[in-house]
């Protein structure tokens, strides 16, 4: 009652298990090997606070807290950890631990161990249920304790998971992004921690020649931390996932391994000299990892980067995850030499690439300023205000955020290493200290460390019917995306050139300063518009929520909406406030002047007919005919748009493209800031795929071209849905082009 096993969960499970334990039963029950263990339930955390009745004291330190006082806050902080560890667990929901870890601790194999068997080492971590918000991933959450043995110990490690809910980072997040904190529970996870004979890294696409054909299997006795680490070469196996064999082996000396002693602690060993230069795990190991790892890129539908294990000649599955970079064309990395330095910190991959550079440390925007060309910038995490000193920095590192957070998609459209998720860096490194971010492997070492340069290669360009563009947000980095040999550009959103101007738009036109708008605007735009002329640069009128640019001149004046996100914000907003609009087209009709044809505009959020007549009118005063002059578009991401498009083709339009950001939220009423509901976030739900086709068969119709600006754009499985409905062109992330590329022309021959 008080825990659930792994079998008994799934991805649906983190009401009740967090997102590592509904991620965990997932796996399990998808049938892989996965280590034994169960969640002290979500629930169960709260019967404990009501029934031990320390709920409303809780509540009472946090009532009032000013989130900007830190020493108030960190003294609250401290006082409810202090309660939550020092208050018993009720007897009946200890006992209920405790006997499962006495199951878990159980040698399955002889049912007389069943009970009393010699106490196995757990993991125990927490799993909040508002897990990775994208927007405010709940720092201090992610504790994890290893090598935890004996009951008693377990329990207390339950009870610092639950207290980890309340560390003052934690609680400040969530009163900033508007959380409950009575509604936000955490789950603990306690998995048994498997002793790895050997283990390694198991890719299901090559990474050196993103060969999708064959699985890459790494391999090194002990515990796989000194693979991730780099400190020893290990075994490389390459399996051919159709015929199954094993095509190339190779085999590197491994003279020590990282294994645990009896004490729980990890301690390096001499591998014994007949053992190093052996193959660290037999043939038939490797041809059952390969299984193993093709089963789960099909359930996944994406390439994985697995961690593995062995113990006693079992098979283990740690963890898997989507491999980032898949990317044919990739400029080949510049690959660390061997070295002894010290690794201070490891995160996600947003953006690979190795550099280093002096720290500096941004808590607030009053920071920024201290960055300069070649540093480190090291932050909690990014907001859209931080771009500037981003495009200053040598590489980027976060303590937050994933893969889709706003630090990972700037940086990987500048092409700058960045580490996110990393937990400590702003407490552990320190202003002015020399690092090296070695982003590939996501990994931070101490002080500078030498590397070498790998001579760029470039593969070949392949030819698609269907165009491949790309969205752009920096027009700094308009080479760079054009460097790509995309279509054009199927997105320019305004507003990352607008946060690099510091004023709302709303506060030029009070100030009656639309000039300079228009003049900034100018200025971003036909910076794309030339590195990628004459190729069709499409242009977003301004979709500002008014909760996302409070911090620029004037935003302070925006309005405080129950849900910015269906609020007054894109088309809407701009025919309240026409002036605007007038000033954005304005920018574009001088640049037509000035020779850059290829820019065309489009309309966010569209749900009347009318909204388009009106632009169409107030863009026809300025002396610019939409549609003749201009490319004229609208965004299809409202199910509205969608049941009217035949009208709206009707009215004329050159183009529509599909916002599935926005279209998947609306269509699945699912907030696309909400990580709680993230797993349910999916743009292949069979309504908006429904949408989308019948789109484009109105569109076809209408001779009304098609294409796709929302980040699904990026997902292989929609370019190939898109390719075979018929699209015109599908915008991607500049580090997506290539993938995307390859996947049309796949789907092209199949079509
Ligand atoms: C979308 O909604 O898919 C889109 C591209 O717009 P944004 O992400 O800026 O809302
Ligand atoms: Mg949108």
């Amino acid at each position: 009652m008080y825990v659930k096993w792994f079998k008994d969960l799934n991805k649906d499970s983190i009401a009740v298990a967090g997102g590592k334990g509904s991620n965990l039963g997932e796996m399990f029950n998808l049938g892989l090997p996965v280590p034994e263990g169960f969640a002290v339930t979500a629930q169960t955390y709260k019967e404990f606070i009501e029934v031990t009745g320390i709920k409303d004291k809780i509540q009472s330190y946090l009532k009032d807290l000013d989130m900007e006082d830190t020493s108030r806050l960190q003294q609250s902080a401290a006082a409810i950890q202090k309660l939550i560890t020092s208050t018993t667990i009720p007897e009946d929901i200890a006992d209920e631990i405790k006997d499962n870890y006495e199951l878990l601790s159980a040698d399955k194999k002889t049912a007389a161990n069943l009970l009393g068997g010699q106490e196995v080492f757990v993991a125990v971590r927490s799993s909040a249920t508002a897990e990775d918000l994208p927007s405010a991933s709940f720092a201090g959450q992610q504790a994890t304790f290893l090598n935890i043995k004996g009951k008693d110990n377990v329990i207390k490690a339950v009870r610092d998971c639950w207290a980890s809910l309340f560390t003052a980072r934690a609680i400040y997040y969530r009163t900033k992004n508007q959380f409950d904190h009575s509604k936000v529970l955490i789950s603990a996870i306690i998995q048994r921690m498997v002793n790895s004979d050997q283990s390694g890294i198991m890719f299901t696409v090559n990474p050196a020649t993103n060969d999708d054909s064959q699985t890459v299997i790494e391999a090194i006795y002990g515990l796989g931390e000194m693979i991730v680490g780099g400190q020893i070469s290990p075994d490389l196996y390459i399996v051919d996932k159709k015929t199954k064999d094993i095509i190339h082996v190779e085999i590197k000396k491994k003279e020590r391994g990282l294994f645990r002693n009896e004490a729980g602690r990890n301690e390096e060993q001499d591998i014994p000299r007949e053992m190093q230069e052996r193959q660290v795990v037999p043939d038939s190991d490797i041809k059952e990892l390969a299984r193993l790892g093709k089963k789960i890129e099909e359930h996944y539908g994406r390439p994985q980067d697995i961690e593995w294990a062995v113990e006693k000649g079992r098979i283990y599955i740690v963890q898997t995850r989507a491999v980032t970079t898949f990317n044919k064309n990739h400029e080949k990395e510049k690959e660390l030499q061997e070295t002894d330095a010290k690794i201070v910190l490891r995160g996600e991959t947003a953006c690979r690439g190795i550099i280093s550079g002096p720290v500096r440390i941004v808590l607030s925007m009053d920071d920024l300023s201290k960055v300069q060309k070649g540093d480190i910038l090291v932050a909690t995490m990014t907001t859209p205000d931080y771009v500037p000193a981003m495009q200053r920095a040598a590489a980027i590192v976060t303590d937050e955020g994933g893969m889709t957070a706003h630090a990972a998609i700037v940086s990987r459209e500048m092409g700058t290493p960045c580490i996110v998720g990393t937990e400590h860096a702003t407490k552990v490194l320190k202003d002015g200290q020399v690092i090296t971010v070695y982003a590939t492997k996501g990994i931070v070492y101490e002080g500078k460390v030498a590397f070498q340069e790998e001579k760029k290669e470039k593969a070949e360009k392949v030819e698609t019917q269907t165009e491949v563009k790309v969205i752009m947000d920096l027009p700094d980095f308009a080479e760079r995306a054009a460097s790509t040999g995309a279509d054009g550009v199927g997105l320019v959103r305004l507003e990352i050139i607008i946060a690099n101007g510091g004023i709302h738009p709303a506060e030029y036109i009070r100030q009656d300063k639309a000039h300079e708008y228009i003049a900034l605007l100018k200025e971003g735009i036909g910076k794309i518009a030339k590195a990628f002329f004459p190729k069709p640069v499409w242009v977003r009128c301004s979709d500002m929520r008014s909760d996302e640019y409070r911090n620029l001149k004037g935003g302070d004046k925006e309005p405080h909406e129950t849900d910015p996100m269906i609020g007054w914000h894109a088309i809407r907003r701009l025919l309240d406030e026409p002036e605007i609009l007038k000033a954005e087209f304005q920018a574009m009709k001088e640049l037509h002047d000035e020779g850059l044809t290829n820019v065309g505009v489009m309309l966010p959020f569209i749900i009347r007919v009318e909204e388009v007549q009106k632009a169409k009118k107030i863009m026809e005063e300025l002396g610019l005919k939409p549609l003749k002059d201009i490319e004229f578009g609208i965004m299809v991401e409202t199910p509205a748009s969608c049941w009217i498009i035949e009208d709206l083709c009707k009215e004329g339009i050159s183009f529509v493209s599909f916002g599935t950001n926005d279209l998947t939220q609306l269509t699945l009423g699912i907030d696309r800031n909400n990580s709680r509901i993230a797993p349910l976030f999916d743009e292949m739900h069979p309504a908006v795929l429904g949408e989308i086709a019948k789109v484009i068969s109105v569109c076809r119709k209408y001779n009304v071209t098609t294409s796709i600006c929302g980040q699904a754009g990026s997902r292989p499985e929609m370019a190939r849905f898109l390719v075979q409905q018929g699209v015109d062109s599908i915008s991607a992330n500049v580090d997506a082009v290539d993938e995307i590329r390859q996947v049309v022309a796949k789907a092209e021959k199949k079509r």
